[in-house]
């Protein structure tokens, strides 16, 4: 058997390994229109930002390194130019010799990527405007600042690129602004947990232009100018586009396969696509999303991997299927993590999803051992079926563990409340006896057994506008007297049972704490003394974060310049 495979990074040299360790007698050939196979994409900021050092850590093979253990055909800087499917053979432009020739098949598999977004800018072409993709791209962007010093950069786009690239431009001391076409970082989290995003980006001196779209961008003298709405220039030395990738679906289309959303090519569960000699993996693919089962583009290196292995099984004669992404991820900003899997509201809302949220803010081990940090972590899941839908953790520590086990539980179909019942590892440098993923759980079960109810950020404005109802702060004076929602009355917990008297039973009780934990046993004192009372979701922390990311918001006009 004879298997040509397109593009060999993520997905291509994935499946070429497996095709081999099924197969020892096929013939493999990988045609990469780059210079470099198997490398490290999701590492290339951190190189550009001196955290990688060495370049050649980048590029995990290389063709020979590729033949000496797999006897693969790893061919470089060989383009593929035209699929033939009715005589199963693809066209091939040698970028180096700029000879084309044919080379036939049995079986094709395309892993060819996605492209980033360019847009129509006027300098889109200029050396001082990058996108990052490949090795190539990586070593134009970091030459250019060791060659340049530049002083200025605007990174246009605020998803996991973006951020990565500001970071580590930051890292190499250059004056940082983001432009972000939406009110928020980071989409695939909601907008509340964005907020500690932004805080975290500002503290460490990096400007955010929020709900700002980019007109052009033009060469300006020595600098480059961005336009934007309603703003005439800002200057930078140099711009990174990162607003997003499309599928690379060029020789796909051009062979008549089936396409789908976003023009990404359609595959079955087994990778294949409309035509049975051919399969299709990673960045270019259409995939089911786990939760809502509707077509999706997710590109991720951990599902194109596995869709990888898949095709290889099923080329092989060996039944495997892919279930679908889940979109789990991860992204270090500085020192925090962010990390999300499943769904956000925002997606739920859009699938019509009947969804209840729990927010709380454990620390990432016990209290008593030192270096513990608070975590702000988020379950969304459906009201009617106790359905996982999706979970947001953002934190200093253990924040990829909870969401992984997290992403763990969406994928074995646990219910939510089963997420109490889960025996999780235990020891104080690690965690607590009640894992934060058990407390999630505990909450969920609270709140689905009646023991205690909820209201939310999106409720306070309504609740301080009215007078049938007390709004109770339980954290002690000194915390209240250094910040507090505007509306609430203070009674700390430790004294709220001598003090009920204090509170009117014939009003609804909502009630605040710094994490949620006080004022939950607040709540439970109160329902059990017959007051109707309501436990906020995430705390004074979160109500903090979300407010001050408004206030500032309210000190810049719609286009994102400050008053
Ligand atoms: P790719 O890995 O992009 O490989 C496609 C290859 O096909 C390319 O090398 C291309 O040159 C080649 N090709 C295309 N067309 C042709 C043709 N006609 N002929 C020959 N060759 C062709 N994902 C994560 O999950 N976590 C991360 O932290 C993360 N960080 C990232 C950081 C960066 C800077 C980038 C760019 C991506 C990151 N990703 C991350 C995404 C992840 O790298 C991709 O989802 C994954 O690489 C997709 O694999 P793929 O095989 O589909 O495409």
């Amino acid at each position: 058997m004879k298997i040509i495979i397109i593009g060999g990074v993520a997905g291509g040299a994935t499946a070429a390994a497996r095709l081999r360790r099924l197969n020892e007698g096929a013939e493999i050939i990988i045609f990469e229109r780059s210079g470099f196979v198997s490398y490290a994409n999701c590492g290339l900021p951190y190189y550009i930002g001196g955290e990688i050092i060495d370049k050649e850590e980048l590029t995990l093979q290389n063709p020979e390194s590729f033949w000496r253990r797999f006897k693969i055909d790893v061919r470089t800087y060989h383009e593929v130019i035209k699929i033939n499917p009715y005589v199963k053979t693809v066209s091939v432009y040698d970028i180096k010799s700029h000879k084309t020739f044919e080379e036939n098949y049995d079986k094709l598999i395309l892993a060819p990527g996605a492209n980033p977004v360019k847009p129509n800018f006027s300098a889109m072409n200029s050396d001082k405007v990058f996108t990052l993709r490949t090795v190539e791209d990586t070593f134009r962007i970091r030459e250019f600042i060791d060659y340049n010093n530049p002083k200025t950069a605007v990174v246009i786009g605020g998803g996991f690129i973006g951020l990565e690239m500001a970071e580590n431009l930051k890292k190499r001391g250059i004056d940082v602004t983001i432009i972000q076409k939406n009110n928020q970082l980071l989409n695939v989290i909601d907008s509340d947990m964005a907020s500690f995003i932004h805080s975290k980006f500002r503290n460490e001196g990096i400007k955010l232009l929020l709900g700002l779209n980019v007109n052009d961008i033009k060469i300006n003298e020595k600098q480059v100018s961005i336009s934007a709405d309603c703003i005439n220039y800002i200057n930078a030395d140099m711009v990174i586009v990162s607003i997003g990738v499309v599928p690379e679906n060029t020789l796909a289309k051009d062979a008549g396969l089936s396409l789908g959303i976003k023009g990404a090519i359609k595959v079955n569960e087994k990778m294949q696509t409309s035509d049975e000699n051919i399969y299709a993996v990673g960045d270019a693919v259409e995939v089911k999303h786990y939760i809502t089962n509707e077509k999706t583009v997710i590109a991720l290196a951990g599902p194109a991997n596995k869709q990888a292995r898949i095709a290889a099984d099923n080329i092989c004669g060996i039944n495997s299927k892919y279930n679908g992404s889940q979109g789990s991820s991860v992204i270090k900003v500085f020192d925090m993590t962010v990390a999300s899997t499943g769904i956000n509201e925002i997606q739920a809302k859009n699938a019509n999803i009947n969804y209840e949220k729990v927010i709380l803010s454990p620390l990432s081990h016990a209290a008593y051992y030192p270096g513990a940090k608070v975590m702000t972590l988020k379950v969304l899941y459906e009201k009617e079926t106790l359905k996982i839908l999706g979970a947001q953790c953002i934190g200093y520590k253990g924040v990829d563990k909870r969401i992984d086990v997290l992403a763990t539980a969406i994928y074995a179909g646990l219910t939510a409340d089963k997420l109490k019942d889960l025996d999780l590892s235990y020891a104080p440098p690690y965690s607590s006896a009640k894992d934060p993923v058990n407390m999630a759980g505990f909450i969920i079960d609270n709140i689905e057994k009646g023991i205690v109810k909820q209201f939310y950020y999106e409720d306070l404005l309504e609740l301080q506008n009215r007078s049938d109802v007390t709004l109770l702060d339980t954290r002690t004076e000194y915390e209240f007297i250094r910040g507090h929602c505007e509306g609430f009355i203070n009674i700390p917990l430790d004294s709220l049972r001598e003090r009920i008297s204090e509170i009117d039973k014939s009003k609804p009780v909502y009630i605040m704490c710094q994490s949620g934990l006080r004022s939950y046993l607040a709540t439970r004192i109160l329902m059990q003394n017959g007051f109707d009372s309501y436990n906020f979701v995430g705390g004074y922390s979160l109500y903090n974060s979300i407010h001050n990311e408004q206030l500032l918001a309210s000190n810049v006009f719609a286009c994102g310049m400050e008053k």
